[in-house]
């Protein structure tokens, strides 16, 4: 700690308790799971935000004219939407063309899948483990969260400065960066991975499609440890074995669904 003056102690002090305040303020229990989320917005902002980004990205991208693609990502999408219940959110599933085996959720409801991602799923089923895993992102807000964080960990640069000296923020954003975001991105993802599973159940697809689904998707993207500790996701064996945990509670909510099985297949 720098040899402060007693009215930058001053300042660092008031910094450490208005900052301090902003996390009492800002947690939440997150939707469906509970756990403990930072959120400084409200569901209106995801709403508006999520509309916006979601114009500039079909501005940017390119849509996919493959009637097959476009046609199963709807049926699947309206299922789990229906699934998810939640009338607020004006549900948009759209087909992008790309090289890149992804798919992501905008705040609000806004869902993207990429076209190569196609190649991996063998029916309706494998499709909706990733329309569920992305929806789920949605409804668990974790965007909004991740911005929250992002808030967050802004004062406390600030507060590092003040204290430590400009030396310091670059060490600052590193620890932040490995000890906090990521750590917290990966529970995102496996947050999201267990309410897909349930989503998808409930709209009546059978829920161990997702564990063959994500075996063939962790071998195109296998990562080691050191890789897993620098990556957002989480390491593939991580992913399988918590879904294993969850089959038997997804699979109460396929049995009082419309047990559509696999659904249409693809091969
Ligand atoms: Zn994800």
């Amino acid at each position: 700690m720098r040899n402060l003056p007693a009215c930058a102690r001053r300042i660092c002090a008031g910094f450490v308790s208005a900052t301090a305040l902003l996390i009492l303020a800002g947690c939440v229990s997150a939707p469906y799971t509970g756990r403990t989320q930072l959120m400084f917005y409200d569901e209106n902002t995801d709403i508006t935000a999520g509309a916006e980004a979601w114009q500039q990205v079909k501005a940017q991208e390119k849509v996919s004219t493959n009637a097959t693609s476009n046609a199963a990502l709807q049926r699947v999408g309206r299922n789990i939407a229906a699934a998810a219940n939640k009338p607020s959110y004006d549900w948009e599933f759209v087909v992008f063309e790309s090289s890149e085996a992804n798919a992501f959720a905008l705040p609000g409801g806004k869902v993207a899948v990429y076209s190569s991602l196609f190649q991996l799923f063998d029916n309706d089923a494998e499709l909706a483990t990733v329309v569920g895993h992305e929806v789920a992102h949605a409804l668990a807000r974790h965007s909004m969260e991740r911005s929250s964080q992002s808030v967050l960990q802004a004062c406390g640069g600030v507060l590092v400065e003040l204290a430590l000296g400009q030396d310091w923020t670059p060490a600052y954003q590193t620890t932040s960066n490995l000890l906090a975001m990521l750590p917290y991105s990966r529970t995102q993802e496996l947050e999201a991975d267990y309410l897909g599973l349930l989503l998808m159940a409930r709209a009546g697809y059978d829920p161990r499609a997702a564990l063959t689904f994500w075996e063939k998707f962790s071998k195109l993207n296998q990562v080691g440890v050191v890789g897993e500790f620098l990556s957002t996701h989480p390491d593939g064996e991580k992913r399988l074995e918590q879904l294993r945990e969850a089959l038997a509670e997804a699979q109460t909510e396929y049995r009082k669904s419309k047990q559509l099985g696999t659904g249409q297949s693809y091969r």
